[in-house]
């Protein structure tokens, strides 16, 4: 399976907040959202990204100060991305060994979507029970 089957499915939103914002507004987005990060993005052009994580940690170092921040403070330029056709399994693989829960979908440039450590372990879930329900079948020679 694809990252392309999770975008079918959740579709391919990506909210994403300029660089210059400051960490109020971003924690605004956030909560807005219901999300734990966005990817920081100037004309469509992706130049980092910026979870809750980040926030933790700059105000556990600077404390309230950093609230009036610019974003680009406290985020990460180093953007790690996957293509549609990356395996779900590779995805899931390079979040556990990276330590990171989102993974922007970066194309040609452009975003594409954001998969986050919620939709592989959904993804997961689903394909296990697909599995073990044809497992039941196989077993019991019952088509449901
Ligand atoms: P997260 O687990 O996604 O909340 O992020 C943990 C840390 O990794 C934070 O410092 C993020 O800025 C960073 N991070 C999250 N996603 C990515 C990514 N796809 N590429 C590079 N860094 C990331």
């Amino acid at each position: 399976m694809r990252i392309s089957d999770i975008l079918r499915v959740k579709g391919e939103r990506v909210v994403t907040v300029s660089p210059e914002a400051d960490v109020t507004e971003l924690l605004a987005v956030l909560a807005e959202h219901r999300i734990g990060a966005v990817v920081v993005a100037r004309d469509g052009r992706v130049e980092g990204i910026v979870s809750e994580r980040d926030v933790v940690r700059a105000l556990a170092d600077r404390g309230a100060a950093v609230l009036t921040e610019p974003v680009a403070a406290i985020a990460t330029a180093q953007v790690r991305s996957v293509t549609r056709d990356a395996a779900v399994h590779d995805v899931e693989r390079l979040m556990t060994e990276r330590r990171f829960r989102h993974v922007p979908v970066i194309e040609d440039g452009a975003l594409r979507g954001v998969v986050s450590i919620g939709d592989v372990v959904k993804f997961r879930i689903d394909e296990l029970e697909t599995e073990r329900h044809s497992l039941e079948e196989y077993i019991t020679g019952e088509r449901a």
